[in-house]
Formats: structure tokens, sequence, C-alpha cells
């Protein structure tokens, strides 16, 4: 997929002047283009809900954008449950999918009316004792084996998530005899997976063990949560996923298996790259050069904005605003500058000869990009703007400051910095 930026030199450079690099932008009418592609696809289905889960972006401007189009959140922790509260959501538009989950959040969870999506059977218990058991409790399977697992999620006996095919059964049993008055199924099978038949296979294991279920216990499923998963084109040679064409073949899965059984559920999804991945960029500054056994081109960014590349050795398609018809006759390695030598936003990579100043664009960034930001070596993370259709933007987070950095600091009272 060819990769192009939403904005222009002129642009960025103004921002530059109000906001200094590095900094985060999101392309509003991208993300509700997605969003509006994602409820097409699954509009057959009554009461389907994107989940969008909140760890990829939690800023409130983006959720709130998401809450607007009709989107809920899937959260892991207090504070992603405490964003989404603040952002106007409530009931089955919040799932907690968490795993070693706190009280706090089981509490909070329930006041909240979320739909709790329990990691293992031993969380009845936990969940019990702390919050009580609410009427809507959703399970999240592990299948052991699953032919679509990529890379990131791994072998899915390796995967610490969910509970085996056995305990579902008996978990579904005791919450019932618990009282438990609606049942929800999850099951995340993959991680940035670009297989359109990805949500097809995962939605028929999803659909027939609704139907054994109801066979077996007598309950019926309400919800089916397939999760997210689904993977943007990072690379230029990579396609992106058809989601409306996925949609269908989840419908056609869903007539096969389930209609004539008599049985219906809501889907709901849980995308969080798909959704916003591809509208968000980091837009940073060229700092310095050097040249020793390879040529090296430095940013004023580093892997404390964008950990992908230095975790995963992610690609990351670069943009040289102004330059994007230069030939890429230079090869660079594009670098931070923390002191890990993993702090590479790429590794011989071809582009225009860069210069001092110029304005490059880490594409693809808008999921699991600045929330992953940390502040190793005291760097300040950097803020987000959000560009409107007009190509204005605003700024949604500001960056970090030293005060930020320092406030958790315990020291005497006549310390001072
Ligand atoms: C991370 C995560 C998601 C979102 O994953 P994407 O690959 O970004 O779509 C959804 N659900 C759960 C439980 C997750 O852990």
């Amino acid at each position: 997929m060819e990769k192009k930026v939403p904005f222009t030199l002129n642009q960025a450079q103004s921002w530059r002047e109000r906001f200094s690099t590095p900094f985060y932008v999101y392309d509003e009418s991208s993300i509700r283009k997605t969003v509006s592609d994602v409820q097409k696809a699954f509009s057959w289905n009554k009461g389907f809900c994107e989940c969008f889960a909140v760890k990829a972006t939690p800023t409130p401007a983006i959720i709130r954008l998401l809450a607007s189009l009709g989107c809920g959140t899937d959260c892991a922790s207090v504070s992603e449950l405490t964003i989404s509260k603040a952002c106007g959501l409530e009931g089955r538009k919040i799932m907690l999918t968490s795993n070693e989950t706190s009280d706090d959040a089981y509490r909070l969870a329930v006041m909240c009316g979320a739909i709790i999506n329990l990691d293992d059977i031993t969380q009845i218990d936990v969940l019990e004792k702390a919050a009580g058991i609410p009427d809507t409790v959703c399970l999240r399977y592990n299948p052991g084996t699953f032919s679509f697992t990529s890379g990131i999620m791994g072998n899915l006996q390796d995967s610490k998530f969910g509970l085996t095919k056995d305990q579902i059964f008996e978990a579904y049993g005791i919450l019932k005899d618990k009282g438990v008055k609606h049942f929800g199924l999850h099951c995340m099978a993959a991680s940035c997976c670009l297989d359109e038949s990805y949500y097809v296979l995962l939605s028929e294991l999803l659909f027939n063990l609704v139907v054994e279920v109801r066979q077996k216990l007598g309950i019926s499923i309400e919800i089916v949560d397939l999760g997210g998963g689904i993977g943007i084109p990072y690379r230029t040679d990579q396609k992106a996923v058809d989601i409306v064409s996925v949609g269908e073949k989840v419908r056609s899965k869903y007539e096969e298996i389930l209609v004539p059984n008599g049985i219906n559920v809501a889907i709901y999804t849980e995308m969080a790259r798909f959704i916003t991945g591809p509208s968000g960029y980091l837009v940073s500054s060229v700092r310095g050069f050097k040249h020793i056994y390879k040529d090296y081109a430095g940013l004023d960014a580093t892997a404390c904005d964008l950990i992908r590349p230095a975790m995963y050795g992610a690609y990351h398609h670069i943009t040289v605003l102004g330059k994007e018809k230069e030939p890429c006759n230079q090869v660079y390695d594009v670098v931070g500058g923390l002191r890990e030598n993993n702090d590479k936003f790429a590794v011989d990579r071809k582009l225009p000869k860069l210069e001092y100043g110029d304005m490059v664009v880490i594409h693809d960034a808008g999921a699991h990009g600045r929330s992953m930001g940390y502040n190793y070596n005291g760097m300040l993370r950097c803020g987000e703007l959000l560009m409107d259709e007009k190509g204005d933007v605003r700024l949604i987070r500001r960056a970090e400051s030293l005060d930020d950095l320092f406030a958790t600091f315990d020291v005497d009272s006549d310390f001072e910095f």
C-alpha cells in the first residue's frame, strides 16, 4: 500500500513552531472513515459494537471521538476504565479484559456496569469477593492452538491469557449457579494479522462453542467478542484488510452455524491497531548525522516516543516531508538519542539525502505508539495533535515537562532541582 502523509511540509513547519518536535498527529477524518467501514462491515448484526482497546491510544480526545461514533472501549486497568467513564461511556459499551485484575478494577467495572471478561476460572471467586458477581459475565477462551497465531502473540499454549475449553464449560456452570443471567464469550488468538480469514475462522470456532455450551449447559451466550488483532500494512508491499469483506464472511458463518440453531448473538470487536494505527504519525526533526562504519541520521524523537521498532524490530515507513519526489539513494540507520543501541527507527533504510532540520514522518504510529512511551534516560514523552478535516490541529495532549517527571520523587523540602 502506498504511504501518503495527509499534511504538507508547510503545515508541519507551522506546527513545529507552535509545539516543537517531536509530536504525534492523528488524522480525524481517516479515523472516522475506518470506524464507518467497520460498522458497515457488521451492520447486519444487531447489537454489534466495536470496543476500541484503550491501551492503544488512551487520549481522551481520541476515545471521545470514537465514543461519539458509537464505539465502546476495552479496558485493562482502573485508569483505562476511568478514561472510558470520563468520555461518557458506561454499561455494555465498556469491557474489562484483564488478567491478575485488581479488586479496584473489578469494583470500578461493576460500578460502571461494564462487561467483565474473566481471564481465569479462579477469578470468579476473586470477582465475587471484590465486587460481587454481576448479571453479565464474559469469559476469555484460549483454544490452545489456532492456525492464525502470529509472531507477537506466539503459540497460544505459551499465552498467559484465557481459559481452556474444559474450564470454559466449568466456569459457565459455576456462574449460572451463582445467578449470572447474561453471558459473553471472548477470544483473541492473533496480533497484527493481515490474513482476511482470521476473524472468519475465529468466529467459526466461537460460534460452534456457543452452540455446544447451549447443548451441554442450556446457557445462551449473548455476546461473542472477536477481540482485536486485525493487522495493518506497515510495509508498502502489504495489502490492507478489506474489513467489509471480512464482515460478510463472518455473516456467512453466523448464518451457517447460529441461525439454524435459533441463536442470536451480538458481535463485539476490540480492534485498536486497525482503527487508529494508520491515522497516526510521529513527526520529528533531523538533529544530527554521523558517518562511522555506517551512516546515521539522528532524530529528536527516541524509542521513548515509539518503542515498536526497538521492542519488536517492527517496520515503520518513513517519509521525509518535502522530499517525497526525490530519489531514495541514501542508506541510513535512523536513530534516537537514547543510550541504548536498539533505539533505531529504521536500519539500512533507503531515503532521500537528509539535511539538518528536515521533518521526518514515521507512519502507522496511531496505535501502540505514544501509549507505549516511557521515560528512560529521563526523556520526556511528546505531545499529541488532532488534525480536523480542514487540516487544522488542536493539542490534545501536551508534551511532558521536567516538573511532570520530577513530581513523583520524594525529596527533602529544601531539595531543589
Ligand atoms: C491489545 C488488545 C486488543 C487490541 O489489539 P489490536 O491488535 O490493536 O487490535 C484487543 N483486545 C485485547 C484483549 C487486547 O489485549
